[in-house]
C-alpha cells in the first residue's frame, strides 16, 4: 500500500512475512536529483518483490534512489544492500556499523554472555539460529556514508535533520522534516506497541540512553511522528510519558522480583509481565525467551546505573542483589 503523508512524501507498507510486526513502514521523499528511500525491510524474496512494485507505483526504481537507514535491524536495513547499486548512497549511522553484519563470532559470544545471565547455551544457541536479524540482514558489506546528529539531508524542497536517539540501538538515528515538525523515528518510538531495549555489547546502560533519547524527542514539540511499523503517533508527548510509565513499571517489577533475594536475568526474566500468550514460562519460544531476558538485562543495567541493584559474577553467573541502603 502506498500513500502521499506530505506533498512529495510517500509512505509504502512493506509485508514481513510471519512477523508480529505485520509490516515496514518505508517512506519516500521525492527529488529531481536523487529521491531518499527511508527504511526497507527484510533481505528475503517477498519483501524484494514487493518494494520494487511499491517503488514502481511511486514511478521509481532502485537505480534512482538513495537510501536512509534508522538503524541496524534487519526489518529496516536488510533489503537496502540488496537494492542498492553502482552510485547508490545508503545514510547509516556509526554506532551500529558493526553490527549491520555480524561475525558469527559474535552471536556465539552473545550466547556466552546470556549463558552467565542465566539462560542455557544450547538454547540462546538455537534461538540466534532462528533470529530474524541474524537470517534476513545484509548478505554482504557496503561502503555506508555515515551520518551524525544534526547532519542536515536536503531532498525536495526539505531539510531534513538527524537526530540521534540511541536506546533501541547503539546508533539509532531518525530524521526531522524541518518546520513541518513531522519525525520519521524508525522504531524509537511506536504507537501500540514498545520498542524492545535490550543489553548490548556495545552500549552502557541500554534503557538510560533510551530514557534520555525520549526526552530529547520530548523538546521538538512534533505534531506527528512516522513510525517504522504500524500507525503514526498524533500525540508524540503523551506516547513519550506512555512508554516512560511501562518502563518504570518494568523497573519495580524487577525490584519485587528481588525483593525476596539474589536472582539472575534468567530468573528474574519469568516473574515480570510481558505481552506474550502462554501458560508456562518453559512453553515460551526460545526466540521470544532471549528477547525477553535481554529486556530484563536493560533494566537491570539501569538498576545498577542508579545505584538500586548491584551485581557479581559468580562461579561464571551473573547474579543480582538490592543494593543496601
Ligand atoms: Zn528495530
Amino acid at each position: 500500500m502506498v500513500k502521499e503523508i506530505l506533498p512529495g512524501i510517500f509512505q509504502m507498507q512493506v509485508p514481513l512475512p510471519k512477523s508480529p510486526l505485520k509490516a515496514t513502514n518505508s517512506y519516500v521523499i521525492l527529488d529531481h536529483s536523487r529521491p531518499l528511500v527511508i527504511d526497507t525491510a527484510f533481505n528475503r524474496p517477498e519483501c524484494h518483490e514487493t518494494f520494487l512494485l511499491l517503488l514502481k507505483e511511486i514511478g521509481l526504481t532502485p537505480e534512482a534512489v538513495d537510501f536512509f537507514i534508522t538503524h541496524l535491524h534487519a526489518d529496516h536495513l536488510g533489503l537496502a544492500v540488496a537494492l542498492a547499486r553502482d552510485g547508490t548512497t545508503i545514510y547509516f549511522n556509526e554506532p551500529d556499523l558493526p553490527l549491520a553484519r555480524p561475525a558469527k563470532s559474535y552471536w556465539e559470544r552473545m550466547g556466552r554472555i546470556y549463558e552467565q545471565h542465566g539462560l542455557p547455551l544450547q538454547d540462546s544457541l538455537e534461538a540466534i539460529t532462528r533470529h530474524p536479524g541474524r537470517i534476513y540482514g545484509p548478505q554482504m558489506d557496503f561502503p555506508y556514508t555515515i551520518v551524525r546528529d544534526g547532519d542536515v539531508l536536503h531532498r525536495g524542497p526539505y531539510s531534513l535533520r538527524c537526530v540521534q536517539t540511541p536506546g533501541h540501538t547503539p546508533g539509532h538515528m531518525c530524521l526531522l522534516v524541518e518546520g513541518h515538525d513531522v519525525l520519521f523515528c524508525g522504531d524509537h518510538m511506536l504507537g501500540d506497541i514498545t520498542p524492545n531495549i535490550t543489553m548490548w555489547v556495545e552500549m552502557a546502560d541500554p534503557l538510560g540512553r533510551y530514557l534520555e533519547s525520549l526526552d530529547k524527542v520530548m523538546r521538538l514539540r512534533l505534531r506527528r511522528v512516522l513510525t517504522g511499523h504500524r500507525s503514526a503517533i498524533e500525540d508524540s508527548e503523551g506516547r513519550i510519558r506512555e512508554l516512560k510509565a511501562h518502563h518504570e513499571h518494568r523497573l519495580q517489577e524487577v525490584i519485587a522480583a528481588l525483593q525476596d533475594g539474589e536472582k539472575d536475568a534468567a530468573t528474574i526474566t519469568p516473574l515480570i509481565t510481558w505481552d506474550l500468550r502462554y501458560d508456562f514460562w518453559e512453553d515460551v519460544h526460545p526466540v521470544q525467551k532471549l528477547f525477553a531476558t535481554g529486556e530484563t538485562i536493560a533494566h537491570i543495567q539501569h538498576l545498577e546505573a542508579t545505584g538500586i541493584v548491584q551485581s557479581t559474577l559468580r562461579d561464571g553467573r551473573i547474579l543480582h542483589n538490592l543494593a543496601e541502603d
